[in-house]
């Protein structure tokens, strides 16, 4: 029976990459994300890969609506499969300047939303004994850079509830994994591009030499095609004893 995948922020950057190679592999697919064209880039992927799409834009910082959005999904496929928990952004600020908006929304976005939307996957996953949840961490849920507080804070969260949902799993074949990029060419990377840009007074060329990749041995964007085939493959069968992981792609920014 054709699996099913749900990934959230999938209508840009990383989750649309994801959303292509699970695309490949016939996975049916429920998109999310905030962009206008969200529905579009859904029908565009199911036809383009002979494949069924749902699009829903839940915002991640609503519960009820995740709940509606698994429901839905669960309603039109029978299951929920893998879940890839990929929404997130970033602010960049020095601690004493943080506003506490952007805090929680960070929290919200990109460390609760897993906790939810787990947690509305699980019952199902559990009963058919099978399930895959991948969240998509970062290099930051292993180490800190400065005037990234919230999201830091946040993306080492979802590294500790990766473990909790890797030991809570293993008896009902749920694995959680998380996938820590290094950076990656996304519309929330041209955006840290442009505004670190300003606020070191420094070339857009020199902030991704000198401050992004700056910190990976490899000096180069990580691809979008690689953290897509990582996640096919966690959610393959094949992946069943690895979980509870942190895995970094990030160039070597981690080994040091
Ligand atoms: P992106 O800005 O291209 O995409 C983010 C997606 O999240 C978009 O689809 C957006 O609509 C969605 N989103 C944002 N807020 C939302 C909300 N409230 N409700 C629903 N959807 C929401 O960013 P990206 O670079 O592709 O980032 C994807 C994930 O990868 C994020 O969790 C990010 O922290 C992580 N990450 C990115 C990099 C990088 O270098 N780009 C590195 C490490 C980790």
């Amino acid at each position: 029976m054709t699996r099913t995948v749900l990934i959230t922020g999938s209508t840009s950057g990383i989750g649309l990459g994801i959303a292509i190679e699970f695309a490949k592999e016939k996975y049916n697919i429920v998109f999310n994300g905030l962009e206008p064209n969200g529905p579009e880039i859904a029908a565009d992927i199911a036809k383009q890969y002979g494949i069924q799409s749902l699009f829903f834009p839940a915002n991640m910082l609503k519960p009820e609506e995740l709940k509606d959005m698994v429901n839905k999904s669960t309603e039109k496929f029978g299951k929920i499969d893998v879940l890839v928990c990929n929404a997130g952004i970033q602010f960049v600020s020095p601690i004493d300047e943080f506003p506490e908006e952007k805090w929680n929304a960070i929290m919200g976005i990109n460390l609760s939303s897993a906790f939810h939307l787990s947690k509305a996957v699980w019952p199902k996953m559990k009963e058919q004994k099978f399930g895959r949840i991948i969240n998509i961490a970062s290099a930051h849920g292993l180490v800190a850079s400065e005037f990234k507080s919230a999201y830091v804070a946040a993306k080492h969260g979802v590294v500790g509830l990766t473990k909790v949902l890797g030991l809570e799993g293993a008896p009902f074949n749920i694995t959680a994994n998380a996938i820590c990029p290094g950076y990656v060419k996304t519309p929330l990377v041209d955006k840290q591009i442009a505004d670190q840009a300003k606020a070191h007074n420094m070339s857009e060329t020199d902030v991704v030499n000198k401050v992004m990749l700056y910190k990976q041995a490899v000096k180069e964007f990580v691809p979008v095609e690689t953290l897509g085939k990582l996640a096919v493959f966690l959610a393959s069968d094949g992946a069943q004893t690895i979980t509870g992981t942190a895995m970094p792609v990030d160039g070597g920014w981690n080994a040091q």
